[in-house]
């Protein structure tokens, strides 16, 4: 019989516990002393005591949650940059995502509903119902675990945090970062003409755009190494500002402070384009590893 995702692991003991002790630092008593981010006085500074107070008593481990994807990672790196589902499709399969528009046209945040077009220059406008996407990654957020962000954190600290508060690193996860960033350092892919070059190809001049001093959110998916050429694994993650008029993709950033939710994700539902260039595309390219660091990473 296989071992259910809630049976607890050597190594992730201590985080599986974080829900009941959690519920035991709101009421302050913290009596079974294995919630990591405990101090001496039971209180753990980690938990933000004022906001969705219902993410401290959700069931987790684990719901079933649906995650909704269009297209592959691996047909995006092969120049497939047209595809056929709209954005108004698009949002019928969640409230938050990432991805990008029709012809590589900026980067895509949505974000309570609302889809955002991230530019080249750094700009962010509202994109319309019947704009198209070649691939994007959409959910309903749920927000199942919050917790107060450590402060100063940087980008790499992120997936050892992700690993350190949910219950396995098995699934696929969506998060939010709400706060004040010291600086975020992004890149934005820029509009491509036909015939389409490669991804490593279109992406190789972007420069980068940083921002100072800004409040806004960070949004996107953890996503386990399993899915590599489905989707990106590790973190792929956008920021908009909270005036919703500049952003991009995330190269690195530092949060001064601010909060992480994270939606758990059990389910994947892919739809593949139905395009001659999707079919034609070549997707198992032997340096798969080095595109994706090339075109998502850069450094
Ligand atoms: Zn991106």
């Amino acid at each position: 019989m296989p071992t259910p995702p809630w049976a607890p692991r050597p190594a992730a003991a201590a985080s599986l516990a974080y829900v009941n002790t959690d519920a035991n630092t709101d009421a302050n008593t913290n009596s079974t002393g294995t919630n990591p981010g405990a101090n001496s006085t039971g209180a753990n500074p980690d938990i933000h005591p004022d906001i969705h107070p219902e993410a401290l008593q959700a069931d987790l481990p684990i719901n079933r949650h649906t995650f909704f994807q269009a297209s592959l990672m691996t047909a995006l790196l092969d120049g497939i940059y047209d595809g056929e589902l709209t954005i108004g499709e698009l949002l019928g399969k969640g409230n938050f995502g990432i991805g990008t528009f029709n012809g590589l046209d900026g980067e895509m945040v949505i974000l309570d509903g609302v889809c955002w077009q991230l530019r080249g220059d750094g700009t962010a406008t509202r994109a319309t119902m019947t704009q198209k996407t070649p691939f994007a990654v959409a959910t309903n957020f749920v927000p199942h675990i919050v917790r107060r962000a450590p402060e100063n954190t940087v980008r790499a600290d992120i997936t050892p945090y992700i690993d350190s508060v949910v219950p396995s690193a098995n699934y696929m996860y969506a998060l939010r970062i709400c706060g004040e960033f010291e600086w975020v350092k992004t890149r934005t892919v820029v509009k491509q003409s036909k015939p389409y070059p490669k991804m490593v190809d279109a992406t190789e001049a972007d420069e980068s755009i940083d921002f100072e001093n800004v409040r806004g959110v960070i949004a996107g998916f953890r996503t386990p190494v399993y899915e590599k050429g489905i989707s990106v694994p590790g973190c792929h993650v956008h920021f908009i500002d909270d005036d919703r008029t500049s952003g991009g993709h995330v190269l690195d950033f530092k949060l001064k402070s601010g909060t992480i939710e994270i939606c758990p994700g059990t389910d994947l539902e892919l739809r593949l384009p139905l395009t001659p260039e999707f079919s034609h595309a070549h997707l198992a390219p032997e340096d798969l590893d080095a595109q994706i660091h090339a075109t998502e990473v850069k450094d």
